[in-house]
């Protein structure tokens, strides 16, 4: 069944304020089972309100309205749907006395404004919705209309809820009212579940050619890629009549997709690589130090990002001069003199002074050079050597060449730096 929202309000339109209530909307119809194919967004202009909702109208099954509920000379949704159902708005007694005890109660011993009574209109056969944090009610409509289909014309039951621009008013009435209400009166109920899975070191390409058969358009379960800044996101949606059959949908092709992208998954849905690596540090009860030159503290933050992450994590430096890299790490001055401070003998130099420094199990250093200054024909912009040491004298150093400017190519070296201690914890290096 087809859904559609339209968001109206000027404040919108002029980039005033984020359109939220779309994208709450577009997630809460999806997982209803509706296929959202359009979002408008449409200014305080009555005619322009008409055209947009007449359009949604001839094409969508439900239309969901934000916005323009209120009491001022502003808020006219209210006569744009009354003008394009041809219902006249009439006076709802009971929306008097509830928008009279709502404002009493939030504003007691003052007048309410007359021009509130204006919300107790309704499109003539509209049902009300309550509103328990605000005085402008939302509406519910529903209405049979015909529909040719292949010659034949059937009738068909539409939709039109309308709701308070507000998103704290707006989603109580939504969860609480409108959602019990369309699955009662909804036939056929589809459930839409996603799994995302989550992957890191294989390009979109290589992921696309190992899992290819899974990706054609209209398939149930339907699989997409959807690049992120440095890792991959693998996502499988699936539609069914319950949840419990759209997780079987799920879980029998992201076996196979597990199966053949392996270990370079880490994670799934709300996972990210700092929180993965995280929880199998806590659990083999390692601790973890972090010396960082080019990323200058990125990788310490991402780590301290995740709450409880003092159970693994010891300290991060920034040591982003050579002095720094000699004081605090014990990095030879002819090792920097001989090789450079980007460079694989100054990287593992670092992670072993790090571990002999801190006495932690582990440890991680990154010198690179972000840009845009600061390289050389055999140095360039996005080289980075990220080192990794443990207590056991074991060291892995390994090179990058990122491209990207200098936000991007530190984001990236502490997404590798993040991505080498997951490895090294899975024993896979
Ligand atoms: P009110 O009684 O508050 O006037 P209303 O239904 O008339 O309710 P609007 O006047 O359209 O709502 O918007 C009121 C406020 O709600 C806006 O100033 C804004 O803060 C918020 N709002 C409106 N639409 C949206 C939206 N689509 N996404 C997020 N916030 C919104």
């Amino acid at each position: 069944m087809q859904a559609e929202i339209i968001s109206i309000g000027t404040e919108l339109i002029l980039g005033q304020i984020i359109d939220t209530n779309a994208v709450y909307l577009s997630q809460q119809l999806q997982r209803l089972g509706f296929d959202v194919f359009h979002r408008s967004t449409v200014d305080d202009n009555e005619q322009r309100i008409c055209d947009i909702f007449r359009v949604a109208l001839s094409r969508s099954a439900l239309v969901v309205i934000s916005g323009g509920l209120g009491p001022t000379k502003d808020d006219i949704t209210r006569d744009a749907v009354a003008k394009v159902l041809k219902s006249p708005l009439v006076i709802e007694p009971k929306l008097i006395t509830m928008i009279t005890q709502y404002f009493n109660r939030v504003r007691p011993g003052h007048q309410m404004p007359k021009n509130n009574l204006l919300q107790a209109y309704v499109p003539k056969g509209a049902e009300y919705l309550l509103n328990q944090r605000g005085t402008a009610p939302g509406l519910f409509i529903e209405k049979k209309v015909s529909k040719l289909n292949q010659k034949r014309v059937s009738r068909i039951n539409q939709f039109i809820v309308i709701l308070p621009g507000p998103p704290r008013e707006l989603q109580p009435m939504w969860e609480n009212q409108v959602v019990p209400e369309l699955k009662k009166r909804m036939k056929q109920q589809t459930v839409i579940k996603y799994r995302v899975l989550k992957v890191v070191g294989m390009s979109e390409s290589a992921i696309d050619e190992q899992i290819q058969d899974f990706m054609a358009p209209e398939s149930n379960p339907e699989v997409g890629l959807m690049a992120a800044l440095g890792e991959i996101d693998i996502r499988i949606t699936a539609r069914a009549k319950s949840e419990s059959a759209a997780d079987k949908i799920i879980s029998s092709v992201e076996r196979v997709i597990r199966k053949r992208i392996g270990n370079a998954i880490f994670g799934a849905d709300n996972d990210t690589l700092e929180s993965v690596v995280g929880n199998r540090l806590r659990s083999k009860n390692l601790h973890l130090a972090v010396a960082e030159s080019c990323t200058g503290g990125l990788i310490s933050h991402r780590i301290t990002n995740i709450p409880g992450s003092s159970d693994y994590f010891e300290r991060g430096i920034v040591v982003y001069s050579n002095k720094a890299k000699q004081d605090l790490l014990g990095v030879p001055k002819e090792t920097i003199k001989k090789y450079g401070a980007v460079s694989e003998q100054t990287a593992i130099s670092m992670a072993l002074g790090l571990v002999k420094r801190t006495r932690i199990n582990i440890g991680i250093a990154v010198t690179g050079i972000a840009g845009p200054t600061g390289w050389t024909p055999d140095k360039p912009v996005g080289l980075v050597y990220i080192a990794l040491a443990n207590a056991n004298q074991y060291q892995n150093c390994v090179k990058y060449k990122f491209i990207g400017d200098r936000e991007l190519i530190k984001w990236r070296a502490s997404q590798e730096a993040l991505n080498l201690l997951r490895r090294y914890l899975l024993k896979l290096c």
